[in-house]
């Protein structure tokens, strides 16, 4: 049974605490261990450990350097994910998880925007990304982004009160709403997606959440952890 609330918007036991608070990831469910990776690499000599000892350990490290990842396939992991819209349409862009999202089409419960605790300015030397801001009000700033979250919540009652259905209204919920979705992954595309998402070149917000994943996993795959570099 994977370890979660009844209520998914509640974080399960084993979760990291991520934007201020506001997000969260928890880790409900595995399979597989390292034991798991030297077994399905070492699987046609016919024999099966049930220990990982140094020359496992060397093994690990010799599967990631050489990219010799398939073995890594057998260790799988389920995580529950509070995160805001937009981190959700990047973390959705890698095909090789599957997931399952909460749906503003069956609820209206729980809505919640996430509010930065500090906003950055523009850089201006990449369009993409953003640097610690100098001269924005952020009291101000802030000020508006909750006042605009209140205002989308209000007009979106306003219209389901009209008798507007769910799936219609949701479209004047900004981009800051907190979704809950549930994924399933391999160790191999799961360290593709740390590579990518816990970079310099990704964005603040999701970088926290592979940050988080990494906290979570590196009991289970200790070796892993170490070979690259995640401590
Ligand atoms: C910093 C950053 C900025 C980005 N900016 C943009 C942007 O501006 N616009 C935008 O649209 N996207 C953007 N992306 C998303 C990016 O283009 C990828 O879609 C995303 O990172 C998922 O990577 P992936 O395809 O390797 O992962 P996955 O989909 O998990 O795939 C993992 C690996 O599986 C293989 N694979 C999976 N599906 C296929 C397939 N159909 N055919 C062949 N091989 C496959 C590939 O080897 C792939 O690397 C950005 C990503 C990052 C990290």
């Amino acid at each position: 049974m994977p370890n979660v609330a009844e209520n998914l918007n509640v974080p399960p036991p084993n979760h990291v605490l991520v934007l201020d608070g506001q997000g969260w990831i928890g880790l409900v469910d595995q399979m597989g261990t390292e034991t798991s990776i030297v077994n399905a690499a070492r699987v046609s000599f016919g024999k099966i450990r049930q220990v990982m000892d140094q020359r496992d350990a060397a093994l690990v490290k010799y599967l990631i350097a050489n990219h010799h990842t398939s073995p890594l396939e057998h260790v799988m992991f389920t995580f529950l994910v509070h995160c805001p819209l937009f981190v959700r349409s990047q973390w959705h862009r890698h095909r090789t998880w599957s997931y399952n999202e909460i749906s503003r089409r069956y609820t209206n419960e729980d809505i919640t925007f996430y509010l930065p605790g500090a906003l950055r300015e523009q850089a201006e030397s990449d369009r993409q990304a953003s640097k610690v801001a100098e001269h924005i009000n952020q009291d101000e700033c802030r000020s508006l982004i909750a006042k605009h979250h209140a205002a989308s919540l209000r007009l979106f009652e306003r219209l389901l009160a009209e008798g507007v259905c769910r799936e219609q209204a949701r479209g004047v919920l900004p981009q800051n709403m907190m979704t809950t979705f549930w994924a399933t992954v391999d160790l191999n595309n799961l360290i593709k997606f740390i590579e990518l998402r816990d970079s310099p070149h990704a964005q603040s917000e999701i970088r926290e959440y592979g940050q988080a994943i990494k906290k979570l996993i590196t009991p289970i795959v200790p070796h892993v952890a170490e070979v690259l570099n995640w401590s």
